[in-house]
């Protein structure tokens, strides 16, 4: 691992040389975190994990919990019930676009933009009821390996800084409920949307998570299986063409392993059959992706052949 750590400062030293990128402000909270954080993580198959940068900090998974949530979906409603009211198609507009939404019969796009994650929570609550977001957090914590770790965490400040200023969120929500793809209280929907969007991680967490799908479904640190091969392949298969909304063939081409990325900085990703990686830096591009974290991966794909060639 001593060659790697090397690999990793170096890469690092280089990506975090620039000042392109803004963190993201319209979400009050998330404006207050130091753009300087930078943290790289890697899980191996054999549950062996290697960091650099500032590595115990805590960042919210924001979109990163789609990419969980869609796992624990298809894991618990099952794929056709999902699928039912959510398609599997790329979206070329940002994740909180409303304006597809009148042009697809009102079915959210993809799970990965905000419409399908909600849609999800929806479906969550009238099946699990006040029971739902327990559920939720303990299936994201085994996901990450955290049994050793203690409990993931839903950070209040960030939590209620998003419930007071989500208008846009809530319209979309408001819409899929009048369409009839949203059922049940739209508020309660809305609230663990939000809940799941303020769950603290560190690029640990995500690595574990990554190398979790990477794996098949088996967590490689825990040695517990969680997923199917199907929940898998479905994952995967929307991280790679959906991951990082209208950068997603963009970031195809500079890094080339399935991702999702959340606008509080940080990416999560999956080299099938070989590791996951994590990484977290506020500053974001237009696309609300995380500019320093995007070279890093970009550089590392290449340093380690992430695509096989
Ligand atoms: N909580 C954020 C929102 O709903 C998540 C968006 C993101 O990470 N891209 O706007």
């Amino acid at each position: 691992m001593e060659n790697l750590q090397d690999l990793f400062d170096k890469i690092m030293g280089t990506a975090r040389n620039i000042e392109e990128g803004r963190v993201a402000a319209y979400i009050p909270e998330l404006a207050q975190v130091d753009p300087s954080l930078f943290s790289l993580s890697m899980t191996t198959l054999d549950g062996t994990t290697c960091s650099s940068g500032d590595q115990g900090c805590f960042f919210s998974m924001q979109s990163i919990s789609k990419a969980a949530t869609l796992c624990f979906a298809i894991e618990t409603l099952g794929r056709d019930k999902v699928f039912s009211k959510i398609g599997m198609e790329p979206c070329s507009e940002p994740f909180n676009s409303i304006m597809k939404l009148e042009m697809t019969s009102s079915l959210p796009l993809n799970p990965f933009i905000n419409a399908g994650a909600i849609v999800l929570t929806g479906m969550f609550n009238e099946q699990y009821g006040s029971l739902a977001i327990a559920e939720i957090v303990d299936f994201f914590s085994r996901l990450m390996g955290r049994q050793t770790r203690g409990s993931l965490r839903i950070n209040e400040n960030i939590y209620r800084s998003e419930k007071a200023t989500a208008d846009r969120n809530r319209a979309l929500a408001y819409f899929l409920h009048n369409a009839g793809t949203l059922s049940g209280d739209v508020e309660e929907a809305l609230d663990l949307y939000f809940k799941l969007c303020s769950i603290e991680v560190n690029t640990v967490d995500i690595s574990v998570m990554g190398a979790t799908l990477a794996s098949g479904g088996r967590n490689p640190v825990s040695g517990e299986e969680l997923l199917s091969i199907d929940t898998v392949y479905i994952v995967c298969g929307l991280m790679s063409v959906c991951g990082l909304y209208d950068q997603s063939a963009e970031f195809a081409v500079e890094v080339g392993i399935p991702a999702k990325s959340g606008v509080s900085g940080g990416i999560v990703c999956v080299v099938p059959g070989r590791m996951g990686l994590g990484v977290f830096s506020p500053p974001l591009n237009k696309s609300g992706n995380s500019v320093a974290g995007i070279r890093a991966l970009a550089a590392l794909s290449r340093e380690l052949k992430l695509r096989g060639i």
